[in-house]
C-alpha cells in the first residue's frame, strides 16, 4: 500500500502530466509571464464554470477578501461580521483595513455561521456579514442575504474552501457558492480543492460595477486608460503560469470533488456506526465538496486518536486548534474564552481524515480499519 497523505498533489499532478508540462513550455516560450493571454481564458472559463458575470483573478484568496472589502467601499471604523472557526484570513484584511471584526459563533454540526446570531451583533457600524463556506459546503445563504437585505448590509463568501459547491435556495434555484453574495472570493493554495502550483485567487461578482472596481483593484487602481489611477489599489495578480495550469484542473475539477465525495461516502458509511464519533453533517441546501473531512469527538479521545493513528502512519490534522477571537494576534478585540462557547468546544472537538483525489480503496479500508479498532480494540 502506498503511503498515506492529507493531501497528493503529486499523485493528482502526474495524471495530467503532459498537458500540464505543455501548458507551462508555452507560456514560457510566449514569456508573457504577467497578464498572458492565459490569464483572460482562464477568467472566462472560470465565470463560464461558475455561471456568474465576471470573475476576476487575482494573487491569492486572502487578497481576493481585502480587495472585495476595499471594492465596497468599506471606511475605518465599520463593523464586519463574521465566524471565529475558520483560517485567519478575514479577520487579517478587517484588521488591515481598520475595520472591526465582531465575531458570531457557528453552528456545532456544519461548522458554518449560524444566523441565529446575527441579529445580536448587529449595531448602526456594520456594514457587512463574511460568511465562510466551511470545509467544502456552504452556509445558510438564504437567512443570511435575507438579513442583510433587512439591515442593508454587503455580504461578501469567502468560497477558499467550497468552490464548485451548489447551494439550493429555498425558491428552487441553484447557485454556485461563492455567487450568492455581493462578492465571493477563492483562493488557489495548492492543497485547495482547485489548486495552482503555487498561490492564486479568484473574486466573483454578478454586479458590474463592482466587476470593473474589481479588475481595476486588483491592477494598481489603473482605470481603463493605462498609467491612470481612479482609485487606491493593490498588486494582486494571477500570473500566467498558474492561469495556464488552473485551466487544466478547472476541466478536472468536477471528476476532482466526485474523487472526494466516493472517499467521504466510504468514510460516513465505515464510521457512522461508531457511537463515539460524530460523521460530517451535510445541509440539505448544498452540496458537499469535502475539502476536509472532519469528524467530531470527544476531546480527550480526539488527542488520544490523533496519536494512535500517527502510530498507524495515518496522518491526521485538527482545523481549527484556537479560534480566531482566542489568537495572540487579536487580543485587543477584547474578546474572553467562553465568548464564543461552540467555537472553543469545536476547536477542542474536531479532526481532519485524509482527503484528496488520490486515495485508493485499500487506503480508505486501512484508514477505517484502524479507527474502528481504537474504539473497539
Ligand atoms: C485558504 C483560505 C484563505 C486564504 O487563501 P490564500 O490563497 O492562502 O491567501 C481564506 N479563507 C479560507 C477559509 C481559506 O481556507
Amino acid at each position: 500500500m502506498q503511503e498515506i497523505s492529507m493531501v497528493d498533489l503529486h499523485g493528482q499532478y502526474l495524471k495530467i502530466k503532459t498537458e500540464v508540462n505543455e501548458a507551462i513550455q508555452g507560456v514560457i516560450d510566449s514569456s508573457a509571464f504577467i497578464k498572458g493571454t492565459d490569464v483572460m481564458a482562464f477568467q472566462d472559463e472560470l465565470s463560464e464554470y461558475m455561471n456568474v458575470p465576471h470573475a476576476v483573478a487575482c494573487g491569492n484568496g486572502t487578497d481576493a477578501l481585502q480587495v472585495a472589502m476595499m471594492a465596497l467601499g468599506l471606511q475605518a471604523g465599520d463593523e464586519v461580521i463574521t465566524t471565529p472557526f475558520t483560517f485567519i484570513s478575514t479577520i487579517e484584511v478587517i484588521k488591515l483595513l481598520g475595520l472591526k471584526p465582531v465575531l458570531v459563533d457557528v453552528l456545532d454540526d456544519t461548522f458554518n455561521l449560524d444566523p441565529g446570531l446575527l441579529e445580536g451583533a448587529v449595531t448602526n457600524r456594520t456594514k457587512a456579514v463574511v460568511p465562510v463556506h466551511l470545509f467544502g459546503q456552504c452556509a445558510d445563504m438564504d437567512r443570511i442575504m435575507d438579513f442583510a437585505r433587512t439591515n442593508g448590509l454587503y455580504v461578501i463568501e469567502d468560497n477558499a474552501q467550497a468552490i464548485g459547491a451548489d447551494y439550493k435556495s429555498a425558491d428552487g434555484s441553484i447557485r454556485k457558492a461563492g455567487c450568492i453574495g455581493h462578492i465571493g472570493t477563492t483562493s488557489f493554495f495548492p492543497s485547495k480543492n482547485l489548486g495552482a502550483f503555487g498561490d492564486g485567487g479568484a473574486l466573483f461578482t454578478g454586479d458590474d460595477n463592482f466587476g470593473t472596481k474589481l479588475r481595476s483593484l486588483v491592477n494598481h487602481g489603473m482605470s481603463s486608460e493605462r498609467y491612470y489611477y481612479d482609485q487606491v489599489g493593490v498588486n494582486s495578480r494571477l500570473d500566467t503560469l498558474q492561469a495556464a495550469i488552473l485551466r487544466i484542473k478547472l476541466r478536472h475539477l468536477d471528476e476532482y470533488h466526485r474523487a472526494r465525495q466516493k472517499a467521504a461516502n466510504f468514510y460516513d458509511e465505515a464510521l457512522s456506526g461508531i457511537e463515539e464519533i460524530q460523521i460530517p453533517v451535510r445541509s440539505a441546501f448544498s452540496s458537499h465538496i469535502f475539502h476536509q473531512y472532519t469528524l467530531q469527538l470527544a476531546p480527550e479521545k480526539r488527542d488520544e486518536l490523533k496519536q494512535y493513528l500517527n502510530e498507524k502512519r495515518i496522518p491526521s490534522m485538527v482545523y481549527y486548534p484556537v479560534p480566531l477571537h482566542l489568537q495572540r494576534a487579536y487580543k485587543d478585540l477584547g474578546y474572553q474564552e467562553g465568548d464564543l462557547p461552540v467555537s472553543e468546544l469545536l476547536s477542542g472537538k474536531v479532526l481532519s481524515l485524509p482527503m484528496h483525489t488520490e486515495l485508493e480503496e485499500e487506503q480508505l479500508v486501512y484508514i477505517c480499519q484502524q479507527i474502528t479498532a481504537f474504539f473497539r480494540g
